[in-house]
């Protein structure tokens, strides 16, 4: 059992934290900026509610954070009352925040020199693989301090591997987001195509989703396509970030993707539709 505290109980961090109480059965202070979702936590859990960052922070053997973007995560680290003014020498800090792989360099440059760890951990698996403890953790950090923070990751975890140094775990949620953004405009054409050639898009799928078509996406979202519902996961809003992290690392190293610019264009488009909040498979309502 670890002292640990968690920042950040969003969609995502509250049921991680949870399991890190529940299944993990270790010590949690929780972190909140609006301190209502903190006090609620720590009622439904039992842990304690810290006022900020830096008060979550101390003592702790490990910190968890899983908040919006670079400056957010910034800001809970390195701000005025920021985590890291309290984190103990020895003591490891894992974001699961999804940023670029340079803010997690940094951080990882400035807890090294603070005498603590940091592993940048951005995780697949949405809101069902949270509150399920069943995400995918991507790491980027040293390996001694990987081996310590394992463990106790895998309270909410199915897989969690060590990717390379520090800003690898980012990098390959790049990857992750790469490979799903082209997807998911090729699945919307799919069922669009169906509808409009008048097919029955529930027998067309259960089809070739047997065959090499097949994919997550497919699987979990061609049935709340068809009905034109767009409630059901990780929002476009999120998804804009991510790809603009993912265009800005690719300008520096030269990949080439086409594809993921124009996706990017699209979900612009869903956004301007008003669908900033809609689930990523709203690329099918701009082709209406
Ligand atoms: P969310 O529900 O919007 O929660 C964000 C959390 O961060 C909230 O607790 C929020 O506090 C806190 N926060 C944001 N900015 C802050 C700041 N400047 N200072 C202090 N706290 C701040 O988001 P989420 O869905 O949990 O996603 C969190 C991260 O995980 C994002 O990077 C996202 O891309 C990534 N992710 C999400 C999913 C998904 O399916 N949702 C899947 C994979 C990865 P308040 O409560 O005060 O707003």
């Amino acid at each position: 059992m670890a002292k640990v505290a968690f920042i950040g109980l969003g969609v995502m961090g509250y049921p991680m934290a949870g399991h890190l109480r529940v299944k993990g059965g270790h010590e949690v202070t929780v972190y909140n900026r609006t301190a209502a979702k903190a006090q609620a936590w720590a009622a439904q859990f039992g842990g304690r509610a810290a006022a900020t960052p830096r008060a979550a922070a101390e003592g702790q053997d490990m910190v968890f954070a899983c908040v919006g973007n670079d400056d957010d995560l910034r800001q809970v680290t390195i701000g005025a009352d920021g985590a890291f003014a309290g984190m103990a020498k020895g003591a490891i800090f894992v974001d699961h925040t999804t940023a670029s792989a340079d803010v997690a360099r940094e951080l990882h440059g400035a807890a090294s020199a603070a005498g603590f760890g940091f592993i940048d951990a951005p995780v697949s698996g949405g809101q069902a693989g949270a509150e399920n403890g069943v995400l995918t953790v991507m790491c980027g950090g040293d390996a001694p301090v990987y081996e310590k923070a394992e463990p106790v990751i895998a309270a909410f975890a199915r897989a969690c591997r060590l990717m390379g140094p520090s800003g690898a775990g980012q990098l390959t949620k790049m990857v992750n987001q790469i490979c799903i953004g082209g997807l998911v405009q090729a699945l919307s054409e799919g069922v669009h195509f169906a509808q409009k050639a008048g097919l029955d898009v529930e027998a067309v799928i259960e089809v070739i989703s047997k065959g090499a078509a097949q994919s997550w996406q497919m699987e979990n979202r061609h049935r709340t396509m068809n009905e034109g519902k767009f409630d059901f996961g990780f929002a476009v809003d999120w998804m804009r970030k991510d790809l603009s992290i993912c265009l800005e690392e690719a300008r520096r190293n030269g990949a080439q993707l086409p594809v993921t610019a124009l996706v990017d264009q699209f979900y612009a488009e869903v956004q301007k539709l008003g669908g900033g909040r809609w689930d990523t498979s709203s690329l099918l309502a701009r082709l209406k």
